[in-house]
């Protein structure tokens, strides 16, 4: 399988929580040339100025990294290569992220309260039954979402320059300062103006294609390959879209994902990823179209797009004052493909613990200080990351195991669930007896699923 590579060292790497490959290299240790240095427990005071953290990508992760910094009194720098990006995104957001990060509801264009979940043979279940009348799930555009997370670091005191990181250059001493090479936009030059700059610490929030990543030989990570169409269609079809999303699984839209059709503000979009067959890519893109085909008849293309979409953490995602958050980090959710929320909570908890490390940008940093944020995302949200691993190997395996997963998704119970960790991000402990009867259930719909799929093969004999 192809992987996206940022030149990692791998052979000191071990195994971490989901899967994916950890450095054992040991805590607080610079390189310096071939030699190590072991950085002191407390970092010095600066003298006569406050801490100096760029970050760099201006993507959710990075607008909340910013902000965050800047808050906490550290002197910030943002480089964002686009500053109209329309990164390519279904754009759904958990409910709790509208709470936890402040927005406004005129950021949002939809909410959903209709999910409707449509299995290979074209069985739809509704899964928003339980949803209580205020609960729903976010539909934003992300050049609507990015920029105002922007705005709101700038009006904290970040500064946002319109830039192009190019590399790193490390210390070579304890304490030193990062070099930062960069092409800045500042409309006098075509092209830009290639510049550097020094900071104390770097977050790098530039996404899954991180050149920050490959400065530090963070190693690779699987990806999926996602597509997706915003489709304009008629206003009595956009009708039916209003408060509803659609989200298709079979081996025709997604051998190992799913095909989604997500409401915008005058238009939807209508997408489909995979990790195992990425050059068919197109191909079940015109199936997630067709199997939509009576709902979105009559659309025009506004807009293609494709982008990889990470499958786990990074091997490495701190290095010394270097910190990866968002998807450079590779903090997607399996299943579900979801990342946003993940990528401003990853870089607004980096940022916290740089100003909690720093005292306010009064003393240095070391990566002692940025391990601490790596621990906390990894504690709070490792059940929910695993959960979904083990619900799309379990589920999206064959056409059977999905009918099984869409007849599961009709019961209350399991909507409840999987509604309320979607929604708070939390995993739900439920009720003992409900449980008991969902794994019944269960293995009730996995037993009904393989008889079927022996069905079949007898079949295609
Ligand atoms: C088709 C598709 C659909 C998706 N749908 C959903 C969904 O519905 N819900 C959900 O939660 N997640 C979804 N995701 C995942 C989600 O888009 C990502 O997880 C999320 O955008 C990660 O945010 P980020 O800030 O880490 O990175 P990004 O959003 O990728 O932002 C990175 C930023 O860095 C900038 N940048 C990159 N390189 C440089 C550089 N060298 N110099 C300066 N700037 C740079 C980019 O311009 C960009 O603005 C989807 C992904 C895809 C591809």
């Amino acid at each position: 399988m192809a992987s996206i590579s940022s030149g990692a060292g791998a052979a000191t790497l071990r195994r971490d929580f989901l899967g994916s490959a950890l450095e054992s290299r040991p805590k607080h240790a610079i390189p310096l040339g071939r030699s190590i240095i072991r950085a002191s427990k407390s970092s010095p005071k600066l003298p006569n100025r406050r801490l100096r953290v760029a970050v760099i990508g201006g993507g959710p992760a990075g607008g909340a990294a910013a902000e965050t910094l800047a808050k906490g009194g550290i002197e910030t720098v943002l480089i964002e290569r686009k500053l109209d990006n329309c990164k390519p995104c279904g754009g759904a957001i958990p409910l709790c992220m509208v709470g936890e990060f402040g927005l406004p509801l005129d950021i949002i264009d939809r909410r959903v309260t209709k999910m409707k979940m449509i299995s290979p043979s074209n069985v739809a279940v509704d899964i928003g039954r339980t949803l209580k009348p205020n609960e729903y799930i976010g539909m934003v555009r992300r050049e609507v979402l990015d920029a105002y997370l922007r705005d709101r670091a700038t009006a904290s005191g970040a500064e946002v320059i319109n830039g192009l990181f190019l590399q790193l250059d490390t210390p070579q001493r304890p304490n030193e300062q990062y070099k930062i090479h960069y092409t800045h936009y500042d409309g006098s030059t075509l092209g830009g103006q290639r510049k550097t700059m020094e900071v104390d610490a770097v977050i790098g929030a530039d996404g899954a294609n991180s050149r920050v990543a490959k400065s530090i030989g963070a190693g690779d990570y699987e990806y999926a390959i996602a597509f997706q169409e915003r489709v304009k269609i008629p206003d009595d079809k956009m009708e039916y879209y209003q408060e509803r999303a659609e989200m298709y699984v079979g081996d025709d839209v997604s051998p190992d994902f799913y095909g989604w059709v997500f409401p915008k503000c005058d238009h939807v979009a209508v997408g489909t990823g995979t990790v195992t067959h990425k050059s068919q890519i197109k191909q079940f893109q015109a199936a997630t179209r067709l199997r939509a085909k009576d709902k979105i008849e009559g659309g025009k293309i506004i807009r293609v797009e494709a982008h990889p979409i990470p499958e786990h953490p990074r091997p490495r995602r701190v290095l010394d004052r270097v910190a990866l958050v968002g998807d450079a980090a590779g903090y997607v959710t399996k299943c579900s493909g979801e990342g946003i929320y993940f990528a401003a909570k990853s870089g607004r908890m980096c940022a916290e613990a740089i100003v909690e490390g720093s005292e306010n940008g009064a003393r240095l940093i070391d990566e002692s200080d940025l391990r601490k944020y790596l621990a906390k995302f990894d504690k709070m949200y490792w059940p929910t990351y695993k959960v979904l691993d083990i619900l799309q190997k379990v589920f999206y395996r064959s056409n059977p195991a999905r009918e099984a997963f869409v007849e599961m998704c009709a019961d209350e119970y399991v909507q409840k669930m999987t509604f309320d960790s979607y929604l708070y991000k939390t995993v739900v402990p439920g009720s003992p007896l409900d449980d008991l009867k969902l794994a019944i259930n269960t293995i009730g719909s996995l037993v009904r699923a393989n008889a079927l799929k022996r069905e079949m093969a007898k079949l295609t004999l």
